[in-house]
C-alpha cells in the first residue's frame, strides 16, 4: 500500500519516550475520568492543516519548564535506536506547534539522544484536537505503525486506520477506565506494558 522504500514508525513524545511526573500523570488520569467517549474520525474527512510552528498564540511557562526537563525513558530509547536500522522514525505529539513549543521540544529530543530528525517531528496545531492532529499526520506522511500512550487516542486511531498498526503503552495504576472488551476486539491494536518499554 505505501510507495515508500523504508516503514515509517510513528511515536508519541510524553509518556512514551520521556516520562511526566507522577502528578501529571494522575492529573490526566483523572481528567480522562470525564472524558473518555472516544472520537469517530473518517480519514476522507480530515482537515489541511499545518503542523510548522507558529508565532501567533500564546504559551504557558510553567508546563513548558516541565516538559522540558523530561527525561527520556532508556529501553524506549534503545528500542528506537534498533527500529532506526530499518524504519524511518517520526515523532507525532499533542505538544503544540508554537515557536517556543518547537524549540524546547527539538533541544529535549537531541539532548535525551532520541534517533529521530528535526524535520519528522510533528506538533499540533494551534486550538486543533491533538487526536485529529495525530490522525492528519499519520496520514500525511503514510505511516505504518504508531505508538501512543493515551488509550483513548490509539481506539480512535486504530478504527480510523484499520491497516496501520497502532501500540497502546499502557500505564498501571493511573490508567483511565479501560473496556477491555473493546480494546480486544481491534485486531490493529496490540498493548505494551510500560514495564517492557520504558
Ligand atoms: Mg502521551
Amino acid at each position: 500500500m505505501s510507495e515508500h522504500i523504508k516503514p515509517r514508525l510513528g511515536f508519541d513524545l510524553d509518556d512514551t519516550l520521556v516520562g511526566r511526573e507522577l502528578l501529571t500523570r494522575m492529573g490526566g488520569a483523572l481528567k480522562g475520568l470525564f472524558l473518555h467517549s472516544i472520537p469517530y474520525l473518517d480519514p476522507s474527512k480530515l482537515p489541511q492543516m499545518d503542523h510548522g510552528p507558529s508565532i501567533i498564540g500564546g504559551y504557558n511557562e510553567v508546563s513548558l519548564h516541565f516538559h522540558r526537563g523530561r527525561r527520556a525513558y532508556p529501553g524506549a530509547i534503545r528500542r528506537l535506536e534498533e527500529l532506526a536500522e530499518d524504519n524511518d522514525l517520526y515523532i507525532i505529539t499533542g505538544r503544540p506547534a508554537i515557536v517556543e513549543w518547537r524549540d524546547a521540544t527539538i533541544k529535549q529530543i537531541r539532548r535525551e539522544g532520541i534517533p529521530v530528525p528535526e524535520e519528522n517531528v510533528f506538533m499540533t496545531p494551534n486550538h486543533e484536537s491533538t487526536i485529529i492532529s495525530k490522525a492528519h499526520a499519520i496520514k500525511m506522511m503514510g505511516i505504518d505503525e504508531y505508538w501512543d500512550d493515551n488509550l483513548r487516542t490509539q481506539l480512535a486511531l486504530s478504527a480510523c486506520f484499520p491497516n496501520k498498526k497502532f501500540n497502546w503503552i499502557r500505564y498501571g495504576v493511573t490508567d483511565t477506565p479501560v473496556d477491555e472488551l473493546l480494546v480486544a476486539s481491534r485486531d490493529n491494536l496490540h498493548s505494551i506494558p510500560i514495564s517492557e518499554w520504558k
